[in-house]
């Protein structure tokens, strides 16, 4: 059971003069239960593989597959049910909407999929309560929510489906400080419940401190993967082209820099005990 990427390269406006490489030779899987992101600059390629991932683009070269099934060997029927496995969040909860009501919105999903009528309330309650988003506000329009609560409604929606996957893009994007932790803890719940989770962001702070594996693109290229602690290390001795150390992270190696023995990480908990200060 897993989602793979086979060396897989993509170019838009194929065989054109506006022809694009956006992918090349990229190799991933992601598991069930496991957080991946990916990172990169923006045009580095990421909202290309988030799509590629649910089949909304098709690999030119290489192959996409899921639990041993090609993507580019799917009938429509069988397209679509793999949609309802890999649920995508796009970056503008916007883009996604289209009811009237949070209700309608959600209720979308399991209808089509048919769920009998009289299921389907339940079902609305059941990842509304998931998502932490107040009943009371399900007669509400999704387009006059908080971003917040957009990006729940949003996500909410995917999982009326019952994804096995959940690929975000960029779900953190304009949420403030409390609005991401709150979505962070959230896709924490959802990985814990088993769900794998593919999020695509800029954020390397994000990355590094919630995620447990980490792929980083590059104008398209895979530059680097492994850990979080596998990627400080590597961004340490080979930085990545519009990817900024977070601060934590840039302090620990500017003070390693100056001869402290102090391991290079991004959680200040770590320096912190190493000057001997309980946190
Ligand atoms: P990211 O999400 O990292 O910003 P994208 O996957 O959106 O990167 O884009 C990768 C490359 O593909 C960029 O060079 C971008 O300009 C190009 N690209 C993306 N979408 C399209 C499109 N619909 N048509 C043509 N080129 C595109």
């Amino acid at each position: 059971m897993s989602i793979e990427f086979k060396k897989v390269s993509f170019s838009y406006h194929k065989g054109t003069p506006l022809e694009r490489k956006a992918l090349q030779d990229i190799s991933l899987s992601l598991e069930p239960g496991e957080w991946k992101a990916v990172v990169g600059h923006t045009g580095s390629g990421k909202s290309t593989l988030a799509q590629l991932c649910n089949a909304l683009l098709l690999a030119e070269e290489g192959e996409v597959r899921k639990d041993g099934r090609t993507y580019g060997s799917l009938n429509k029927k069988e397209l679509r049910c793999l949609r309802r496995e890999v649920g995508l969040v796009f970056q503008y909860p916007e883009q996604q909407f289209f009811a009237e009501t949070v209700e309608e919105e959600i209720s979308f999903a399991p209808k089509n999929w048919g769920m009998p009528p009289k299921d389907i309330p339940h079902k609305v309650a059941e990842v509304l309560k998931k998502v932490g988003f107040p009943e009371a506000l399900r007669s509400r329009s999704p387009f006059a929510l908080s971003g917040g609560q957009k990006r729940r409604v949003a996500i909410a929606s995917v999982l009326a489906g019952d994804p096995e996957y959940l690929v975000l893009d960029e779900p953190t994007t304009g949420l403030d400080a409390r609005g991401r932790r709150e979505l962070l803890l959230l896709l924490q719940s959802l990985k814990c419940r088993g769900i794998g989770i593919l999020h695509i962001t800029h954020d390397l702070d994000v990355a590094l401190s919630w995620c447990d594996r980490i792929l980083v693109l590059d104008r398209g290229k895979s530059v680097a993967r492994g850990t979080p602690g596998e990627i400080l290390q590597s961004l340490d001795t080979q930085p990545v082209r519009g990817l900024v150390l977070p601060p934590v992270a840039e302090l620990s190696r500017l003070l390693r820099q100056k001869g402290l023995a102090l391991p290079l990480t991004n959680d200040v908990r770590e320096i912190l005990s190493f000057y001997g200060v309980n946190s």
